[in-house]
């Protein structure tokens, strides 16, 4: 056991969510007020939550993998089509092709950072005929951002739509060729952002999804997708209204709405946005110091501006002794991720095992350890010495 006499009274997660009086608070009053759902918090955390990243539009979905499909969907992803993402992200940042019928081929990515290698992407895209691919999905891995300025270079280049999905980054930025920091999902890069609510990501509203764009045509239809392809719209209308009932099912759309109550709970989470992220990178801070002197722990991507830490992972030559160790602790890592390339579904579509070897290397040796606001110094200290304990014995 670590030296110190300090034990945990909680099971110790990689994430959690941190949900206070005040949050209640702002859900009673929506569960008391007239609406459930699409009363006027959805449209109140659509704009403070665009605000928050900088983008002129955003839309609140049920849940992430909804706000990634409604992309798609609005992006026109067909059948054939081929789109580009990185293997180290959530399999929905794939999927959301798939249910378009859409081809997903991948990148490598740059082990230093986690993040898809654009130069990479670059000699895949070069490798093929003009109009071979048609959009390229970057995910913001662990909350350090993807330099979208480049990527959107890349994307000009080959004629490819962006969707960036920030789920990991709310709040998190890369810094520009002009020095000027670009928040994740604040669509000057990309066409659209996702976020996801879920409760292990920054902000919590149980299930919930964000999109964000400062395409004002994109935005109409993401509106128009997301609640069944009806308008009532008066200048969207195709036929004269024959009553005050009138309205249109114009296109084949789902329900992918946010209720009233969640969007309460988004609002009052994201008034304290900043101070959970100032918490995450603290405590990223001290593991940074803790592990330098570490043999045997490498720490991904230490010290970088901008980053938003949704994880903090560290890699080792046994990553599942430690896995287990933990867990007799008491504290719960997780792996982030399986590379999707090697899940059943995608080797049934033809990819292999060695396909991506720098993803596959990192996936033997990652580990995700215990990040979210509420985890107090003892308790990283904690988990710090039970991971030394366990990598110098
Ligand atoms: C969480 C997550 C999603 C999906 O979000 P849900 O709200 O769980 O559907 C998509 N992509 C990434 C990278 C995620 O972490």
């Amino acid at each position: 056991m670590p030296t110190s006499a300090f034990r945990p009274t909680r099971p110790l997660p990689y994430g959690r969510q941190n949900i206070t009086e005040a949050d209640v608070a702002a859900v009673t009053a929506a569960l008391h007020a007239d609406y459930l759902t699409q009363g006027p918090a959805v449209s109140k955390f659509e704009d403070q939550f665009a605000a928050y990243v900088g983008a002129q539009y955003a839309v609140a979905v049920s849940n992430g993998t909804a706000a990634l499909h409604l992309c798609a969907l609005t992006l026109n992803v067909q059948p054939g089509q081929r789109v580009i993402t990185t293997p180290l992200t959530f399999a929905a940042s794939a999927n959301c092709v798939r249910y378009c019928g859409g081809e997903v081929h991948f990148a490598d990515i740059d082990p230093t950072t986690g993040l898809i290698d654009l130069h990479k992407v670059r000699a895949l895209l070069e490798a093929h005929p003009p109009g071979h691919f048609t959009g390229l999905i970057p995910v913001d891995f662990a909350g350090l951002a993807v330099n979208l300025e480049e990527a959107r270079q890349l994307a000009n280049e080959f004629g490819l739509w962006i969707i960036e999905d920030s789920c990991h980054a709310p709040g998190g930025f890369f810094i520009d060729s002009k020095g000027q920091e670009q928040r994740c999902g604040n669509g000057r890069f990309a066409d659209l952002a996702i976020f996801s609510f879920h409760p292990v990501k920054h902000i919590a509203t149980g299930e919930g999804g964000m999109i964000t764009t400062n395409d004002e045509q994109l935005f109409h239809r993401l509106l128009h997708l997301r609640t069944h392809g009806i308008t009532r719209d008066p200048a969207d209308l195709v036929r004269e209204p024959d009553g005050g009932w009138y309205m249109e099912m114009q296109e084949l759309g789902y329900n992918y709405r946010l209720p009233d109550l969640n969007c309460a709970l988004g609002l009052s989470q994201l008034a304290r946005a900043d101070e959970g992220l100032a918490r995450r990178r603290q405590l990223a801070t001290r593991y940074d110091a803790a592990f330098a002197q570490t043999p045997g722990v490498t720490i991904l991507a230490p010290g970088r501006p901008g980053h938003a830490y949704h994880l903090y992972v560290i890699t080792v030559p046994d990553r599942k002794g430690l896995y287990d160790f933990l867990k007799t602790r008491q504290i719960f890592t997780q792996v982030h991720y399986i590379p999707i390339h090697r899940m059943p579904y995608y080797e049934e579509l033809g990819w292999r095992a060695g396909a991506f070897p720098l993803v596959e290397e990192y996936y033997a040796h990652c580990l995700s350890i215990p990040l979210f606001p509420t985890l107090t110094d003892e308790e990283q200290d904690y988990v710090v010495a039970c991971i030394e304990e366990f990598v110098v014995r």
